[in-house]
């Protein structure tokens, strides 16, 4: 073990937490802004446990850059999904040449300002063999959380049709 690399990830994930907290969403638990994020901020690393096999629940996992599956712990493992987000991940790769990955490692970015107490949001971008319909909110949801570049795959899967009929009145959204 690194007696370096210890300090440096204790302290990137205590500047993390100063950063975000998690909170109850509509849809359970999600990560919220303890102060005022400004976008493209690099708020931290997404720590957790990397898996050769697919866990329990595979709702939580992010895909490396290397195709292996990363269960988060939290907070970050509450980053619920938007078709309008507001963070994203992102990792290193090779100036010279994008194809080569730095480091087998996923971060989290700010892409819009956050005001204190907003939610913070990632597009999941799941394959759309493994989408399930969205229900974000977003004036331009896709009606599925799934990777915009496969949504055409979903064209004649209708997400709307019960949803509509019986759709909540969300408060808080007027104005
Ligand atoms: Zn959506």
């Amino acid at each position: 073990m690194s007696h370096e690399a210890v300090p440096s990830r204790r302290a990137d994930r205590e500047r993390l937490l100063t950063l975000v907290q998690p909170g109850t969403t509509h849809v359970g638990t999600g990560v919220f802004a303890r102060r005022r994020l400004k976008s493209g901020m690099v708020l931290g690393e997404i720590f957790g446990q990397v898996c050769d096999d697919h866990p329990a629940d595979p709702s939580y996992c992010m895909e490396l850059p290397s195709g292996k599956v990363l269960e988060p712990s939290a907070p970050l493992r509450f980053l619920n999904h938007s078709c309008d987000p507001n963070c994203e991940l992102f990792y290193w790769f090779d100036e010279d040449d994008p194809q080569v990955v730095v480091e087998d490692r996923l971060w989290l970015q700010t892409i819009r300002d956050i005001e204190p107490g907003g939610e913070l949001l990632i597009d999941y971008c799941w394959p759309a063999d493994a989408s399930i319909r969205c229900r974000c909110g977003a004036a331009n949801c896709r009606g599925w959380i799934v990777d915009p570049d496969e949504l055409h795959l979903l064209k004649d899967r209708d997400p709307c049709r019960e949803e509509t009929e019986v759709a909540p009145t969300r408060a808080g959204d007027a104005g």
